[in-house]
């Protein structure tokens, strides 16, 4: 039974409460105005968000997965070309992929941001492809032409996308972000000389504004950020039939609209959204601070100094993970896994023929990762309790070690 002392691991109804007015106005105004598909709100919140990511389009459409799908044929990424990413991110990163004719392929991620590796990214385009006489790249593992990456930005923090811009300029990769879980984070950028936001470097990006996200829909809605004319209009006529005129279809597309719902609803909770993400940050904060001096087995989570997270996700890692979930169930703490399998072993995938021991580091974080508590609004009292309780647990699991260690010498 839930009690009043429980602290949930997102708490998603406070701001709809919150905003009720405003968002139940925006159905009122859509109702009468017969106004559910595309329209002025689509197109408001479109420039809104662009400016939000610091580029020139944003392109709503009706998922992150479609988002991302439409970011990659628009970028030209063609049936049975192979598309590089991690294993270590939510599935709908790869079947966006392979939705667009494409394979995907894995790379390993870093140990401590649990992003792409580019170290790592460096060692499959040296070690694992070759080039052919024309210049393309080709993967060894299946002989398909290695056109794209996808680095995921994934809890929040941007991969370290210097390194991998400058291997896509050595090898001649597009690059699409995976912007889902990244609203509003933030980049220093040696190469441009500035902080640089997520969705804005790479040649496309895409955001999910599913309803647990830092900035999520009342339903269903994602969007493509790109600073190139071409690249917008390509996914203007892709989320919509490939039409760019009534019945002119240029290409065949998809239904992948946004509706004007969604679109009023996210145009009231973007004016939110900075602050939202100032209270996550304040939260980690908040957290590493607790835990600070604790001694604790637990691995916190890393910002490197070119990072400013937006903490979609607080994650801790450790070895005792499933024996910690539990104790912190059992005291009305919430926690998720992201992710408990990491793609490369699902069973999706068998037929690609990866197996344990592929991507170790992946594989490593799928058995460690705990996410904790982590939304706008999370009190420092609340947060104080999570960490007694992570604390209590690991001064119990240190002493049983202690008896166990004991028993056998
Ligand atoms: C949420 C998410 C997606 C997919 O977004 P949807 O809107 O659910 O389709 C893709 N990639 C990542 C990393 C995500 O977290």
């Amino acid at each position: 039974m839930p009690t009043m002392s429980d602290i949930p691991f997102l708490d998603l109804v406070a701001p709809h409460v919150e905003l009720e007015e405003e968002l139940v106005s925006v159905f009122r105004t859509a109702l009468s105005r017969a106004e559910f598909i595309g329209g002025s709100r689509v197109e408001e919140f479109e420039s809104s968000f662009a400016a939000f990511c610091n580029t020139k389009h944003s392109v709503a459409v009706s998922s992150g997965t479609d988002a991302l799908r439409f970011a990659l044929v628009a970028c030209g990424i063609q049936a049975g070309d192979v598309v590089v990413t991690v294993p270590h991110t939510f599935i709908a990163t790869t079947e966006a992929i392979s939705q667009a004719g494409a394979m995907p392929e894995f790379v390993d991620i870093d140990e401590r941001t649990y992003n792409i590796s580019a170290e790592k990214l460096q060692q499959f385009l040296e070690t694992q492809c070759t080039r052919e006489k024309s210049g393309k790249l080709i993967s060894l593992r299946n002989g398909r032409p290695v056109t794209a990456v996808v680095p995921v930005h994934l809890y929040g923090q941007m991969a370290d996308m210097d390194a991998i811009l400058e291997l896509a300029d050595q090898y001649g990769l597009i690059i699409i972000e995976d912007a889902c879980q990244a609203h509003g984070a933030e980049y220093f950028s040696k190469r441009f000389e500035r902080w640089m936001k997520a969705g804005s470097m790479g040649k496309a990006a895409a955001f999910s504004f599913y309803p647990g996200k830092n900035l999520g829909a009342c339903g269903e809605a994602g969007a493509v950020t790109t600073s190139d004319d071409v690249v917008a209009q390509q996914i203007r006529m892709l989320r919509d039939h490939g039409q760019s005129r009534k019945y002119h279809h240029g290409i065949e597309g998809y239904n992948g609209r946004l509706d004007a719902i969604q679109a009023g609803i996210l145009q009231v909770k973007l004016r939110f959204l900075a602050e939202w993400n100032r209270q996550r940050r304040d939260a980690a904060v908040r957290y590493h601070e607790l835990f600070d001096g604790r001694g604790l087995e637990c691995t916190l989570p890393c910002e490197p100094s070119w990072s400013r997270s937006v903490y979609h996700l607080y994650v801790i890692r450790t070895a005792e993970r499933k024996k910690l979930q539990e104790h912190l169930a059992n005291s009305g703490v919430g926690t998720g896994i992201h992710y408990p399998i990491p793609l490369h072993l699902q069973d999706a995938y068998r037929s690609a023929g990866y197996k344990q021991g592929d991507f170790p580091v992946a594989e490593c974080a799928a058995e460690e990762v705990l996410s904790l508590p982590m939304f706008p609004g999370l009190t420092a009292m609340q947060q104080k309790r999570v960490v007694e309780e992570v604390v209590r647990f690991d001064g119990v699991a240190d002493s049983a070690l202690s008896t166990e260690l004991a028993a056998r010498a």
